[in-house]
């Protein structure tokens, strides 16, 4: 059975406050944002706010559209300096690849975790994990079926939980579903698509991971029929355990510094 995440999500920021109180550096992120949209604008403003509640310093860095690869790659190489996280908000300008800005950040800064040799586990998948242990949803064992194969999100979760002892089936737009649904005990959906998934005829909990816009423009997830199921919501789900994860990320760098008397060099 999955747990209420607002529950789960209030008692790690007491903990993140906690945390913090021990230290004696404030954790510093820089959010960089290029352009602007409605979208990420709030995806940035609700990492600030979390932040700010939570005792770390944000300040965001907002460049123009027309942004090339090489500014942004030098202001980022040069502003990283003064902060222990960087991350940039995505989605990205289509001219500008994800990977020059993920690239940039230096691996010890990485606290998205989109690098491969991010000090970091990727954000919403850890996000994931950690409230699937709260849950004390045991993965020994369990077939987890994974719908979406992102670098962020499907590809970094799948070995998570196989490393957690699952049997993990990684799915696509090429695979056929219902054999796999069937046996599934854990379903994780990120696949993007308004009502994509009909949970009415799924028995086991699901993940929705999905951020879509409906046509009223309100947020909605990859799921439906999702009445009396085991589903976590959008919003007010994996947006949240995401954002968790990023602030521990955060939190845990300033924690390694001063343990490595890092400040004293
Ligand atoms: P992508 O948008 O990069 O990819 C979507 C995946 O879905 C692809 O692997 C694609 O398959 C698969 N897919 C598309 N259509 C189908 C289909 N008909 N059947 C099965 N699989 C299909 O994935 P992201 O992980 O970046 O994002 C997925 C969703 O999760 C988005 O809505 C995004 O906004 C949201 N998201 C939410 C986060 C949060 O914190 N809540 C964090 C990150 C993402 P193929 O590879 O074959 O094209």
């Amino acid at each position: 059975m999955l747990k209420d995440i607002k529950v789960w999500v209030k008692c790690l920021k007491n903990t993140f406050r906690y945390r913090i109180s021990q230290l004696q550096h404030t954790p510093k992120l820089a959010i960089v944002q290029v352009g602007s949209n409605e979208a990420s604008n709030r995806y940035v403003r609700n990492k600030v706010k979390d932040c700010e509640e939570v005792g770390i310093k944000a300040d965001i860095y907002n460049y123009p559209e027309n942004t090339t690869e090489f500014e942004l790659d030098d202001e980022l190489n040069h502003l990283q300096e003064f902060y222990d996280g960087v991350i940039v908000q995505l989605p990205l300008p289509p001219h500008i690849r994800p990977q020059v800005a993920t690239n940039a950040i230096l691996p010890e800064k990485d606290v998205d975790g989109f690098r491969i040799d991010s000090w970091f586990k990727p954000a919403t998948p850890k996000g994931i994990m950690d409230y699937l242990e709260y849950c004390e949803f045991d993965l020994t064992g369990k077939n987890v079926v994974i719908i979406g194969r992102s670098e962020i999100v499907g590809k970094p979760l799948a070995k998570l939980m196989t490393d957690a002892n699952a049997t993990v089936t990684l799915c696509h737009s090429h695979s056929k579903l219902e054999p796999y649904l069937e046996i599934a005990d854990l379903v994780v959906c990120a696949v993007g698509k308004e009502k994509f998934l009909d949970c009415g005829k799924l028995d086991c909990p699901v993940i929705d991971v999905g951020i879509n816009f409906d046509s009223d423009g309100r947020i909605v997830g990859d799921c439906f029929n999702t009445e009396g199921k085991d589903v976590t919501p959008v919003p007010g789900g994996v947006g949240l355990l995401t954002r968790c994860a990023l602030l521990d990320n955060v939190i845990k760098i300033v924690e390694t510094k001063e343990q490595n008397n890092f400040y004293k060099n």
